[in-house]
């Protein structure tokens, strides 16, 4: 606070800030809160930061017609669901709220053309240029990179060879080192390319084996896959590989070319017909938009185009990606099917692409704001037990997205392209923080079936309400310019039932009482009275939810990150001033409750970060206190299942492995969470790189 006020001034200090753990006020300080560029003191305390962006983003409704009273307390509600810290917007919006910087989203897709340069400004230098506009500002962005020729390829102006896709990315990892984000935070970027392109093998390898820890440092790379390849990965038949030069795609849009055609067919009983045919005939493609015909006679087409550069089976090349992920990480997958059959606007064409980490799979040129509710706060405890504070989440989640419609309106954003087409959607993604430390307090262990109920229900919770929300807003300011009533799809409706889940991974067992009852809440949320409402009111965002992995806003919020487990119970930092300690608040209660919390215990948890093994500590605390690497992947992937049923675009989520596991426990992972109908999945090895952001235990 010396820093802030100077010596003597602390009677404007804001017991609010109290709130804030030692670790969120390092992160806050090192990167969020303003300096005067000239004498580089800060000029504000986090309360003060909170009271920047609500003011700002409250602000914009003063367009809407709003009185100057109502915008003022709509400001003091989006201050108070930040300061109590039950909810957070994503890092931009905390850190260019009302500041020259006018970035306030985290999320951008942008295309690449196969050209060097197009009039519409989206050849492969026009993305490069995008993208470091995007990244100075602390933006996020995702690439399809399926569009460009592979290797060897000709090119017709200069008679050359074409130089492929993954030397692009590497110009495109090299200006991502450059540009710093204002020196804050290096960018990221999400690199994808879809399984029949020519240079998929490349693409697969292009961050493993040498090259790990070596090529491609600054993008997550994922494999585009379909529901025809995994279906010939299951029955070991072969596949092509296709150059997109001369046809684009052929024989692969299964799903896109069905909304297409049900886009082009308003007529019911037209597309009826369109569905039983393309049944019927087992996976069709639309051409030209007139005719229908299956993937084998696409096949014929691309074959006699000189399209089809050679076959593969389409195992070995399964397995060549689950080889790659289990050494490195890389690469994910992304399941462009279920991407594209559970986006809500469907009808504005075909999704490629996602953003960094995976929530968010957008359009071309779509971008994304984000914020998160932390979970943990809504755990109540009174005499005659625990309960979740429902009424206050709904109030929550009410402002929260409130909060996110009107970033759409404050950003600045750095291409008109961008704007546009953010605009027409209006997508915002209201995720979570938290949950494994509510599991905790609800005393419920992460890797159960209660905690997999738990989560499928208060997904479900806040979908209602954040979809609620939107309808209301719509009903007040109007809907998103793309919207269609008619056409737009409930994913509610496709929603796979809890049953399901546990059916696919296996896992057996029941949700208790307990669980029943603290949710049985959300078993009475009527959805088809929400879509009547949705089809007479309107709707203000083409999606309302999206689990994020809120790196660094859970540490602000001071809970464990989004959806996933406990990293590590305690760990020793070592610093310039020596060694610290740092403990799981939770777990330390837990310590206490049993007369365990003596440094000698503390230390040897900190040794391994973890007490499953631990056969003096009690069974209830090894149970509850599992961390990522001690929950089986059944039970991560599980979680991310549950969130994504009833989520319009993606669940960000790591499937954390030990480092003993093998080759085959990526492969099951991977096909399993195709069943599941997750959007993408993503593993990560104890060990397998160098250099890891969290290290269990001990920590440099
Ligand atoms: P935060 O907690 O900082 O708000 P998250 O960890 O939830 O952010 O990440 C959300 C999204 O923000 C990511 O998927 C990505 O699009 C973007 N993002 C995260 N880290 C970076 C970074 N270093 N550079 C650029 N974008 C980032």
């Amino acid at each position: 606070y010396n820093h802030v006020y100077g010596k003597g001034k602390w009677k404007d200090f804001d017991p609010k800030d109290l709130l804030l753990t030692y670790n969120a006020l390092k992160v806050l300080e090192a990167r969020y809160l303003l300096k005067d560029p000239n004498t580089l003191r800060y000029i504000e305390t986090p309360q003060m930061m909170f009271r920047r962006v609500a003011k700002y983003l409250a602000s914009v409704e003063l367009k809407y017609g709003k009185s100057e009273s109502e915008v003022k307390a709509l400001e003091e509600k989006f201050y108070e669901i930040m300061s109590n810290l039950r909810f957070l917007p994503n890092t931009p919006t905390l850190m260019n709220s009302g500041t020259r910087l006018g970035i306030l989203s985290a999320c951008f897709v942008i295309p690449v053309r196969d050209s060097m340069t197009t009039p519409e400004g989206d050849g492969i230098y026009d993305a490069l240029r995008a993208m470091a506009l995007v990244h100075q500002q602390g933006g996020g962005t995702g690439f399809d990179f399926s569009e460009l020729r592979p290797k060897g390829d000709v090119v017709a102006s200069t008679a050359g060879v074409a130089s492929g896709p993954v030397s692009f990315m590497k110009i495109f990892d090299v200006s991502t080192d450059v540009v710093k984000q204002g020196g804050k935070r290096r960018g990221a970027n999400m690199g994808v390319m879809h399984v029949w392109h020519a240079e998929i093998e490349d693409f697969i390898n292009s961050k493993s084996g040498k090259l790990k820890d070596v090529q491609l440092q600054n993008f997550n790379i994922s494999v585009g896959v379909y529901d025809y390849f995994m279906e010939k990965v299951e029955r070991g038949e072969e596949v092509p590989l296709i150059t997109p030069r001369k046809t684009r795609i052929p024989g692969t849009d299964h799903d896109y070319y069905i909304n297409k055609a049900r886009n082009y067919m308003s007529e019911e009983w037209a597309q009826e017909e369109i569905l039983n045919e393309l049944e019927e005939k087992g996976g069709a493609v639309w051409l030209d938009e007139s005719k229908i015909i299956t993937v084998d006679e696409a096949l014929v087409i691309a074959e006699k185009e000189g399209a089809i550069i050679r076959w593969i089976n389409a195992r070995s090349l399964f397995n060549e990606i689950v080889k790659s992920a289990w050494d490195s990480g890389d690469p994910g997958l992304l399941f462009i099917d279920e991407i594209n059959r559970r986006h809500p606007v469907w009808y504005l064409g075909k999704i490629n692409a996602t953003n960094p980490c995976g929530e968010e799979p957008l359009l071309p040129w779509e971008s994304c704001n984000l914020g998160s509710i932390n979970l943990e706060k809504f755990v109540k405890e009174t005499e005659n037990g625990k309960y979740i504070d429902w009424d206050g989440l709904a109030e929550t989640i009410k402002y929260a997205v409130r909060l996110l419609d009107n970033v759409i309106d404050a950003n600045k954003y750095p291409l008109k392209q961008i704007e546009q087409a953010t605009k027409s959607t209006r997508k915002v993604g209201l995720g979570v923080m938290g949950l494994a430390r509510m599991l905790i307090k609800l005393g419920i262990p992460y890797d159960s079936v209660d905690a997999i109920y738990l989560s499928y229900q208060v997904a479900k919770f806040i979908y209602y309400h954040a979809f609620k929300t939107s309808i209301e807003l719509a009903k007040e300011k109007g809907s998103f310019p793309v919207y269609d009533p008619l056409r737009y799809h409930d994913i509610w409706e496709s929603a796979r039932p809890f049953e399901y889940l546990l059916e696919v991974t296996k896992v057996e067992g029941k949700p208790s009482e307990y669980v029943r009852k603290l949710t049985a809440i959300v078993d009475k949320l009527d959805f088809s009275e929400l879509k009547a409402e949705r089809i007479k009111h309107g709707l203000r965002n083409a999606t309302v939810v999206s689990v994020a992995p809120t790196g660094t806003i859970s540490i602000i919020a001071g809970t464990s990150s989004s959806i996933e487990p406990l990293f590590a119970l305690a760990f020793i930092r070592n610093v310039a001033v020596g060694k610290f300690m740092e403990i799981d608040s939770l777990f330390l209660e837990y310590l206490r409750k049993y007369e365990l919390d003596n440094p000698e215990v503390v230390k040897k948890v900190a040794e391994t970060g973890t007490v499953g093994e631990n056969m003096f500590m009690p069974a209830t605390i090894r149970k509850l206190f599992r961390t990522a690497h001690e929950v089986p992947p059944e039970f991560h992937l599980l979680h991310q299942a549950a969130w994504q049923q009833w989520n319009d675009s993606g669940t960000s989520k790591t499937i954390n492995l030990r480092s003993e596991e093998p080759p085959e426990t990526v492969e099951r992972v991977y096909l399993m969470a195709w069943k599941l109908g997750v959007k993408g999945i993503t593993v990560y090895r104890d060990k397998s790189k160098s250099q890891q952001v969290i290290y269990f235990g001990i920590k440099k």
